[in-house]
């Protein structure tokens, strides 16, 4: 499935050197949560298939959130690392007054809270 990233998206996955295919790593492998019309992929030590598990680029994974619309699972809306969500971020993104996010593919309104974008 082709994925979609948002601008705040691509700015933060630039900001972690991820790659589309590190993000598709993530979704493939990772533990899925659906909160706030938002789906969640958690990548924990566990969820790396063995074989993969020796390889350094997919450890540096670990801890990884990838943030996706859950009507569509298409659109990435944030990634981010578990541990910089604990953390919040002062800096006000654009869709924080609407308290929501629409989905630039299919019009779904994702209320995730702006301190997990
Ligand atoms: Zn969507």
């Amino acid at each position: 499935m082709e994925l979609y990233l948002s601008d705040h998206a691509h700015l933060r996955a630039a900001q972690r050197n991820l790659s589309l295919h590190d993000i598709e790593k993530v979704m493939t492998w990772g533990r899925e949560m659906y909160n706030a019309g938002a789906l969640f992929y958690f990548l924990g030590v566990r969820d790396i298939p063995t074989t993969y598990r020796g390889d350094k680029r997919s450890r540096q994974l670990v801890g990884t959130m990838v943030v996706v619309c859950s009507h569509c699972q298409q659109f990435v809306i944030t990634v981010y690392r578990n541990e910089l969500a604990l953390r919040r971020d002062r800096r006000k993104s654009k869709y924080d007054s609407r308290g929501g996010y629409r989905c630039s593919c299919c019009d779904h309104i994702i209320e995730i809270l702006p301190e997990s974008a």
